[in-house]
């Protein structure tokens, strides 16, 4: 028995809301630590408000192709290592290794929702590509946003590490 490109789309639409269930552990873990790094801590609440929306896209996407969100697999467990990497993290560049998993992190979504993108295509599936390119959109500006600012947090990284008394990690 063969599986379908409508049933490959909809495990993948299910994959891609247990990404956004994980991304949002790992995103509030991330703002609840941060305390001196405000734009840093700005940008991830701004992108655990998008994420949510995220799940609301995929869980209508799911709704309209007749999969019921009780259903819905979890593949947390193949996230949590990163998610523990980020965060459970304790290590003293805290700040600079979260922001980096956080750039690889929005490029795992990036991926997955681009070759989403095809897959709705491919059974002519118009809302769910346009759901899909909304979502692709934020993650881009996510991803966009880390790179730009990844020296800058690194910088001043080590500069409250060269400070008495200052706090560098988070
Ligand atoms: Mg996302
Ligand atoms: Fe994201």
């Amino acid at each position: 028995m063969t599986t379908t490109a409508n049933e490959h789309l909809n495990d993948w639409l299910r994959d891609a809301h247990a990404m956004e269930q994980q991304a949002e552990k790992m995103l509030n873990a991330q703002a609840e630590r941060l305390e001196h790094y405000p734009e840093l801590r700005a940008r991830i609440v701004q992108h655990i408000e998008e994420t949510r929306w995220q799940q609301r896209m995929l869980d209508d996407c799911l709704t309209r192709r007749g999969i019921s969100n009780s259903i819905i697999k979890d593949i947390g467990g193949k996230l949590a290592a990163f998610g523990q990497a980020v965060g459970g993290m304790t290590v003293s560049d805290e700040v600079v290794k979260g922001a980096m998993a956080g750039y690889v992190f929005e490029h795992f979504e990036i991926a997955s929702y681009t070759s989403l993108i095809g897959a709705a295509d491919a059974v002519g599936d118009t809302a769910t590509r346009s759901a899909c390119e909304q979502i692709l959109a934020q993650e881009k500006a996510m991803a966009a946003w880390l790179h730009d600012h990844l020296p800058e947090v690194t910088k001043a990284f080590l500069i409250r590490s060269e400070t008495p008394g200052a706090t560098a990690k988070v």
